[in-house]
């Protein structure tokens, strides 16, 4: 049975590093698979998937897929969606949907949570929804699990502002709850 997967992780959690890998475990055993972004994940440039270690591939956006897709339903061994938090939570009910009728497997990689702490629109519907959730860890800078994506502007963490910033100056750290809170961004500010 196919089953519609979220893998969520704070930043840093090589979730994208990760999904290149699976895509390419399918592709050398001559499997089909669809690498997919949502519309508005577009820093790493148009239609391409880029990991922090250099990997990097190909993709299309979510909207152009399912649009094709349901035009023309085809054989998929996989479906691989990176960014996941940023697709809309219909989009979500539609990968659920290609997953139950076409049995077509769907991994969405993704965040959980905002800067502020909040799910994502799309984290929640994949947590009501997902047949498989599991969490691809990483740690603060104390060692401790990390699970708040803090946003830094100007080398302070900010908890005000959009949940979805594109294009700004402002970079994101992955922290435990305790450092969060506190605004601690790394060892030498405690
Ligand atoms: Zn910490």
């Amino acid at each position: 049975m196919a089953k519609l997967y979220f893998r969520y992780g704070a930043m840093g959690s090589s979730k994208t590093a990760n999904i290149l890998m699976v895509r390419y475990n399918y592709l050398e055993k001559g499997k089909k698979v669809a690498l997919l972004k949502p519309d508005i994940e577009n820093r790493d440039g148009k239609m391409k998937i880029k990991s922090r270690i250099g990997l990097e591939a190909e993709c299309e956006y979510v909207s152009v897929f399912l649009k094709r897709f349901f035009s023309s339903p085809y054989e998929l061994d996989a479906i691989l969606i990176d960014e996941a938090q940023f697709m809309s939570k219909e989009e979500v009910e539609k990968f659920a949907y290609i997953v139950d009728i076409f049995e077509i497997p769907v991994l969405c990689y993704g965040l959980r949570t905002d800067f502020q702490t909040k799910l994502f629109p799309a984290s929640k519907r994949l947590f009501e929804l997902a047949d498989v959730i599991e969490e691809i860890p990483t740690i603060c800078f104390c060692g401790k699990k990390a699970q708040v994506n803090a946003r830094v502007v100007d080398g302070k963490i900010t908890t005000q502002g959009e949940q979805v910033m594109m294009g700004g100056n402002e970079s994101y750290i992955s922290l435990c709850r305790k450092h969060y809170y506190r605004g601690i961004s790394k060892k030498s500010e405690e």
